[in-house]
């Protein structure tokens, strides 16, 4: 269960759960000591209506005991026990002297002719009001409780009445066990009840979540987070959230105006030193030795003022200071440009560079500067990390609602788990290298060109597979960006 909300579900579905079982067994526990009241008084009952059924037979009859002919054994008048016969429960007449004068038809057909005469037996002593008697007859009946009345008003012959009835099947009271049928039903209703309100409650997190997902990067920390006012804990945490964005741009814009100020700073200082050491280097009177560490300075030297151009660039796109000139262009043009400098730098590096340019016109609104940029940075990595003997190729179709360029290297590839970052500010997979001047380089370039290509309206994506080669996929929209 990962969601809240399915938790929130089954907490509730057995916390209901548990409610109901103590429940249950409350009322179990409760009605137990009365579970046969209601058997009890029924045997009062029955006993009080067969005697005074049998007594007003009396008044009616000469005698209500007659003599079996066969057996001159004494029985109930037939016409009397016929009239008891609608009785359901236990009923036994016995005479003064013990006899059994009627057995009623269930203990007939539930008893053997032993536990009968035991029960007759209990039948001679009458059982004092609101007393009631137990007798274990075993299998299968087990335990009967009885009442014995006396009757004194149906003549000399009739005695006692039993009347009682077997306590098997009593005892779950009935509301216990409409508690314990319906507990699945229950149950069920009670997840979805529970997934229901809990989703309802879960909602403006999601919200929030939302909202928050959205802030994707310092352009972004301006947002902030609905004030959520249903409950307590809602507005306590957007409350935080607020708080937390705010002091988090607040850093946010130090950092970039830091950034930014360090890198103006640092430019014309830059300027001036490679000004002086290219003054240097082209002087007749500067010793070789000498000529060897400026040259080496003055690759350094270009290679900060390079850091300080893009971080330059970078700390002004996230100050929103870096508009796009935006202009009808002819890509071709464009790629015929870079075709130039991209075979001065195959040459350079021994690698084989095709730049395809169309035949139609790809006529889209660019900041041609930018764009040239992007492409150059896509093609001076493509170079730079493809072996000698490699191919560099730079395609461009059209499509419906876009143009499309790629720029294919045959070059070392990018470990899988590497792709995520090559976007990121700062990161090169080989950073150690960047310091020999095997592959130079300032982890900045395709972060700017991820900004160029976005700020178009257009993405960047990469493919590569190590040793193979890597894919740069730029997609420009056609449409006008504004
Ligand atoms: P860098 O100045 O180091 O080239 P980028 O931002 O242009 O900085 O590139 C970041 C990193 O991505 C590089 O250091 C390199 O590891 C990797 N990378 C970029 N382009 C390629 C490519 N065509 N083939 C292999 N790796 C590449």
């Amino acid at each position: 269960m990962r969601t809240i909300r399915g938790r929130l579900a089954v907490g509730y579905a057995i916390s209901l759960a548990v409610s109901m079982f103590v429940f249950a067994a409350s009322i179990y526990v409760a009605q137990w000591p009365e579970r046969f009241n209601q058997l009890d008084r029924r045997a009062e009952l029955v006993s009080d209506l067969v005697a005074d059924i049998v007594a007003e037979a009396s008044q009616r009859l000469d005698r209500v005991v007659t003599r079996n002919p066969s057996t001159n054994q004494p029985g109930l008048d037939e016409g009397v026990a016929a009239l008891l016969e609608s009785v359901q429960d236990y009923v036994i007449i016995l005479d003064s002297g013990g006899t059994i004068l009627y057995t009623s038809e269930a203990p007939r057909a539930s008893l053997t002719g032993a536990q009968l005469v035991r029960l007759a037996e209990v039948a001679r002593d009458p059982v004092p009001r609101g007393h009631f008697g137990v007798i274990d007859l075993g299998p299968p009946v087990g335990q009967i409780r009885y009442y014995v009345r006396p009757i004194a008003n149906a003549g000399p012959s009739v005695a006692s009445i039993l009347a009682g009835a077997p306590t098997i099947g009593v005892g779950a009271p009935r509301l216990l066990v409409g508690i314990l049928t319906s507990a699945p039903i229950i149950l069920i209703a009670s997840i979805i009840v529970g997934y229901v309100i809990a989703g309802r409650n879960i909602k403006p997190v999601d919200t929030i979540i939302d909202e928050i997902e959205a802030i994707t990067d310092g352009r972004s920390l301006h947002r902030r987070v609905v004030d959520m006012k249903e409950t307590e804990e809602l507005a306590r945490l957007s409350t935080t959230l607020n708080a937390m964005l705010v002091r988090l741009e607040r850093n946010f814009v130090s950092l970039r105006r830091f950034t930014a100020d360090a890198s103006h700073e640092l430019k014309t200082p830059l300027t001036v030193l490679r000004a002086g050491v290219e003054r240097a280097i082209t002087h007749p009177a500067t010793p070789p030795v000498v000529m060897e560490v400026l040259e080496e300075t003055l690759v350094e030297v270009n290679r900060m003022s390079e850091i300080v151009d893009s971080l330059l660039t970078l700390a002004r796109v996230d100050e929103g200071r870096a508009p796009l000139h935006l202009e009808p262009t002819d890509l071709r043009d464009l790629l015929g440009e870079i075709a130039e400098t991209a075979s001065i730098l195959g040459e350079h590096a021994s690698v084989e560079v095709s730049v395809g340019i169309p035949e139609s016109p790809l006529v889209l609104p660019l900041d041609r500067a930018r764009v040239r940029q992007l492409l150059l940075n896509l093609l001076t990595n493509a170079t730079k990390y493809t072996r000698k003997g490699g191919s560099v190729t730079i395609t461009c179709a059209a499509e419906a609602d876009s143009v499309v360029v790629k720029v294919v290297d045959t070059g070392v590839g990018i470990a899988a788990g590497d792709l995520p970052h090559v976007f990121d500010r700062f990161w090169r997979a080989d950073a150690a290298r960047s310091r020999t001047g095997q592959r130079p380089g300032t982890g900045l370039g395709l972060a700017i060109c991820q900004w160029i290509a976005e700020a178009h309206g257009g993405s960047i994506e990469v493919q590569s597979r190590r040793g193979e080669g890597t894919t740069f996929t730029v997609s420009l929209p056609r449409a006008d960006v504004g």
